[in-house]
């Protein structure tokens, strides 16, 4: 699971459905690994406007990696920095989850990741509606 995904991914349990406090999943017991992958200015550019900046650097910071700076880049700016954009590359794209746990900051709910795959689902009691 690349960090990409998790920035996307909030938990969804019943009593967390109405809180923002379920993002985001705090990993735990990860196991890392780095997958080479062609570089897409494009794909970044188009991911920026829905990316957590703030929720992806405190992940990466976590997991040990500081390249990202505090303050994510200006959407409306046409350029991205050449060096950020290797950055943010590498960061959302080539840092892989292989094994872990995702642990939901409000409820404490523990999302099991295994061989890469994140594992959303929930119990039938915490579904709810
Ligand atoms: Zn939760």
């Amino acid at each position: 699971m690349r960090l990409l995904t998790h920035n996307l991914l909030a938990c969804h349990a019943k009593t967390c459905a109405t809180t923002s406090n379920n993002f985001p999943l705090i990993l735990k017991d990860v196991q890392l690994e780095q997958i080479e992958a062609e570089e897409n200015e494009q794909f970044i550019r188009g991911f920026l406007p829905k990316l957590e900046w703030n929720a992806l650097v405190s992940t990466a910071r976590a997991l040990g990696d500081t390249s990202l700076p505090d303050k994510g880049p200006d959407p409306s700016e046409p350029m991205l920095d050449e060096g950020l954009l290797r950055t943010l590359h590498h960061v959302l794209l080539e840092i892989h989850i292989v094994e872990g746990q995702m642990v939901c900051p409000n409820c404490s709910h523990v999302y099991q990741i295994r061989s890469g795959i994140p594992n959303m689902l929930l119990a039938e009691h915490e579904i709810g509606k």
